[in-house]
């Protein structure tokens, strides 16, 4: 892999390797954009099948991030962290005390937390050594898992979604295919089914498919056809690149609303999910719950702020609906212009001086 030519062509700013030879850790950590503030993203762990994979992850998901953070008014740049390990057998007091060394020299330009494989029990450890992790469990000070408040937003964003298709935001009788069952997935699938929805569950671990079908009475699907089940809204709430060339054309649903990261493989996939008149919500916006819950812990937690953010998902959403419509312009390309208008305007705020050394 060409690293330098990859991180021009994303726009990154720095990228760490981090190895610890006791332990084994193996972590990288991609920082994409520091315009708005320090970087802000989660620490995944995953048994990557190669190093380049692992970099590529983190230049793709620390990009997201700086996305996420402007798109909902943030004043935090992109970063992401992942660890290559299997979080089933590989986690350990002292690796994760490592990775909170290694965050520690970064002095606070990346801030991470929980991801995908990781979870705030872990980073208890990495609490020990360093001051910049944020989503910890409550008993720790910590805000506590941000899979709830991603939830929440994920019901927004379908909400909006059903509201500007069919002129309503009732689930009642809606069809929902759910991808997905982990912490944010479960839990969309509790609140569709609370609001009458009909639920449809898909997730490669048998288990998981188990506990929700039992728990909620829905219907399991195959999780390697589930997108092209016909539905009113799929949720794509497990890895990225689930909109791709293969699929783009087989999917049979009115809307796509989910938390997963890097939904689309690329840019085009968003034109051509709004030819074929396929409402698709943004993932980094319609994910953003779990991170306006970390932001709002770095500013002393208030639970009631950041739900009210998080509802915020909805009329942001609707707003851009409507205006990708006005503009015949796909909504995720139009997701990217308000992003890129928000770093401007940013840019030419702080091009006065304050006299304080803090900005
Ligand atoms: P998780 O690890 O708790 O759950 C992911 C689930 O997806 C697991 O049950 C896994 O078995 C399943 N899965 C993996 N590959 C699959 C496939 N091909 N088909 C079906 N199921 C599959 O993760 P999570 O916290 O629920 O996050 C889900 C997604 O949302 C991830 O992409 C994550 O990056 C994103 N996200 C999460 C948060 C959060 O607050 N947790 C915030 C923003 C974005």
């Amino acid at each position: 892999m060409d690293i330098f030519e990859a991180m021009r062509r994303r726009g990154h700013e720095q990228l760490i390797f981090n190895f610890d030879k006791a332990t084994g850790l193996r972590a990288i950590i991609a920082i994409h954009d520091t315009t708005l503030g320090p970087a802000l993203g989660g620490c995944r762990m995953w048994p990557y099948s190669s190093e380049d994979a692992a970099i590529e992850d983190a230049l793709r998901l620390s990009e997201g991030m700086t996305y996420k953070s402007a798109a909902a008014g943030l004043d935090h740049g992109g970063g992401k962290a992942v660890i290559i390990g299997n979080p089933a057998t590989d986690k350990t007091e002292a690796l994760f005390r490592a990775f909170g060394r290694f965050l520690e020299t970064l002095n606070g330009r990346f801030v991470s937390g929980e991801d995908m494989g990781t979870q705030g029990e872990d980073f208890v450890h990495a609490h020990r050594e360093t001051h910049y992790l944020v989503g910890l469990p409550e008993a720790y000070g910590g805000s506590g898992d941000t899979g709830e408040l991603t939830a929440l937003g994920v019901m927004q964003a379908i909400r909006a979604g059903l509201r500007h298709k069919f002129g309503q935001d009732s689930l009642e009788g809606r069809r929902i295919v759910v991808q997905g069952l982990g912490k944010v997935g479960r839990r969309v699938v509790a609140r569709a089914v609370g609001a009458g929805a009909e639920v449809l569950v898909a997730d490669i671990d048998p288990q998981a498919v188990g506990t929700v079908t039992a728990e909620f009475g829905v219907e399991p699907l195959d999780p390697w056809s589930v997108d092209e089940t016909a539905c009113d809204v799929f949720a794509p709430c497990a890895l990225g690149q689930v909109i791709n060339p293969e699929n783009v054309e087989r999917l049979r649903c009115a809307i796509v609303a989910g938390s997963a990261n890097n939904q689309l493989a690329d840019e085009s996939m968003g034109d051509r999910l709004r030819e074929r008149q396929i409402l698709y919500a943004p993932d980094f916006i319609t994910n953003a719950g779990g991170l306006l819950q970390v932001a709002d812990e770095l500013e002393g937690f208030s639970p009631d702020r950041a739900r009210h953010r998080v509802e915020g998902i909805y009329d942001f959403l609707l707003t851009l609906f409507r205006e990708s419509d006005a503009r015949g312009l796909a909504t995720n390309r139009l997701a990217l212009t308000l992003v890129e208008e928000r770093l401007e305007l940013y840019q030419s705020i702080h091009r006065i001086y304050t006299g304080s050394s803090s900005r």
